[in-house]
């Protein structure tokens, strides 16, 4: 069989609720570039995500890693080109992954440091589940690249941590939490943001760019750009 397009690779279902938007746009973005029928040509993993939050909550990230490497090398096996983790929180884990797969690994803060770059902001607020909010995998990654990057401060963070797990992973999108989320940004603002990334895949379903007065990086959106233009080659 032959494609004019490159296969990729999805870890996903971290949570589904994402994964399904990254799947619609890399299909989206393969149509409009090659028209007719052409589509994404994709293998996925989707995980249970209630098993790779406990993980999580028990900080057993080695064995989170071990998983996910483990089946970014059977997504490899299976024919991808290029491997895509479909959440900001587990690439925590990317060095694993990396060092299992001898593919490309579309790394989620590259694609959203570009944008920031590009976009000439220099201090950016970063909304995410608490790892991504406080360790340093992602982070420093953008602050490699030159960026100031602001996290909400307390109780703030916590709520939008808890959003994340008790809503938006559930499918849950709640008028008030958008509130929410939109007093918090506007403190991150006063504090002397001039972007927002959503650093977490599932904060687009509640918070877009047009309910923000400044430059904002929806995650799942430039990843899935990342992925389409390896996939178109
Ligand atoms: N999808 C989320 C993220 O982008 C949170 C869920 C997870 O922990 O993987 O960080």
């Amino acid at each position: 069989m032959t494609s004019q397009v490159r296969t990729i690779g999805l870890l996903g279902g971290m949570s589904w609720e994402s994964s399904i938007e990254y799947e619609r746009r890399i299909n989206e973005g393969v149509r409009a570039a090659l028209g007719g029928t052409h589509s994404a040509d994709l293998v996925i993993r989707s995980y249970d995500f209630a098993a790779i939050e406990a993980l999580q909550a028990a900080g057993d990230w080695d064995a989170a890693g071990e998983r996910l490497a483990a089946d970014a090398a059977n997504l490899e096996r299976a024919g991808a080109e290029a491997i895509v983790l479909c959440t900001n929180t587990m690439h925590v884990v990317a060095p694993a992954i990396e060092a299992a797969i001898t593919v490309p690994f579309l790394h989620l803060a590259d694609a959203t440091a570009a944008a920031v770059v590009e976009a000439r902001v220099d201090t950016v607020a970063l909304l995410g589940t608490r790892y991504t909010m406080e360790q340093d995998f992602y982070r420093a990654r953008l602050e490699a690249r030159g960026l100031e990057v602001l996290v909400p401060d307390e109780p703030d963070r916590t709520v939008v941590h808890d959003v994340i797990y008790d809503e938006l992973v559930q499918g849950r999108v709640e008028s008030s939490s958008k509130t929410a989320y939109l007093g918090i940004i506007e403190r991150l603002l006063a504090r002397g943001a001039t972007g927002v990334i959503a650093g977490c895949t599932e904060i687009e379903l509640l918070v877009g760019p047009d309910d923000v007065e400044v430059a904002y990086f929806p995650t799942t959106a430039l990843h899935a750009e990342a992925a389409i233009s390896f996939a178109l080659g």
